[in-house]
């Protein structure tokens, strides 16, 4: 079983528009959207929810007033400044460390699992979709983007499909780590201006790191062409296929708008071009 990550750097590199496209030119493919702090993938999936679960990652202390004997000590020891003067726990200033349920001499504390997001099942016309929505504020991505892709893989070994197509979320932090762990390959898309060109070489790095093999393409190439050679040159210069170019073209937001990946959208020249990139990738992996 083959599995391919989508990632970018940095957001706004038009990663999710390919991923959806892929998924469309796909055969037999399970698919996730591990961008879970901003998930979009499904917007351009046409997805039919199947199963809904809640994400339980942090847990948050609690006061009870009837319990407690107001002797200060939970105050005392809470590093976040969480408890307030009248011995109320702020839910949003609770790290859920523990140490003030551990300490309350009355036992009055309580220490309850919090739900921190959500994470779905969904049929699309391509195949399973799983993906998932963080809380606002909640931590954690990691531990999500980890479980979003343990349930795929059962899914894919249940259904016998022979390939996972993941969105991974922007950036080189934790969650795109948890993306990437294991992945046969990564498709870096990155784009041609200075901030395009930076991301890119940093997630180039996490993958070197990582041990996953990368391939480059370029989106809106033709909005700098200089800043496009230099990502030619420097993929290069470190053996990285840069597996296809795609100039810039109004029909892409067009596709999102109509929640349709581009290749299902318009025949013109961005969906060849990204018919031309799954070929490569599929030839590459
Ligand atoms: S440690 Fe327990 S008893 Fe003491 S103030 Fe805090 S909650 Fe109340
Ligand atoms: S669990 Fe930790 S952070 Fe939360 S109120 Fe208690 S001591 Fe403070």
């Amino acid at each position: 079983m083959k599995e391919i990550t989508v990632i970018s750097g940095k957001g706004g590199t038009g990663k999710t528009s390919f991923t959806g496209s892929f998924a469309a030119l796909s055969a037999n493919a399970v698919f996730t959207d591990c961008d879970v702090d901003a998930a979009n993938l499904s917007l351009i999936m046409r997805p039919v929810l199947q199963e809904t679960h809640e994400f339980k990652a942090s847990r948050t202390a609690f006061i009870q007033e009837d319990e407690c004997i107001r002797c200060g000590l939970c105050r005392k020891l809470c590093r976040f400044g969480a408890i307030s003067d009248a011995f109320r726990i702020d839910p949003l200033s609770c790290e859920g460390c523990g140490v003030c349920y551990h300490a309350c001499p009355a036992e009055a504390i309580t220490f309850e699992e919090t739900v921190s997001g959500q994470w779905f099942i969904s049929n699309t016309p391509y195949g399973p979709l799983v993906h998932a929505r963080l809380g606002i504020a909640e931590e954690n991505s990691g531990k999500l983007v980890t479980l979003v892709r343990n349930r795929v893989k059962e899914i894919a070994r249940d259904e016998n499909r022979s390939f996972i197509l993941t969105d991974g979320p922007p950036g080189i932090g934790c969650p795109v780590i948890a993306s990437l762990a294991g992945a046969s390959a990564a498709l870096v898309v990155t784009e041609p201006t200075l901030s395009g060109v930076h991301d890119m070489e940093r997630v180039l790095d996490v993958c070197r790191y990582f041990k996953v093999s990368a391939l480059v393409c370029i989106n809106r190439c033709d909005l700098d062409e200089e800043n496009t050679r230099k990502i030619e040159k420097y993929c290069q210069n470190r053996s990285v296929p840069v597996v296809g170019k795609v100039p810039f073209d109004k029909v892409v937001t067009e596709a999102m708008v109509e929640g349709l990946p581009v290749v299902e959208y318009s025949d013109g020249t961005v969906s060849r071009k990204i018919k031309e990139i799954w070929a490569e990738i599929l030839k590459n992996t």
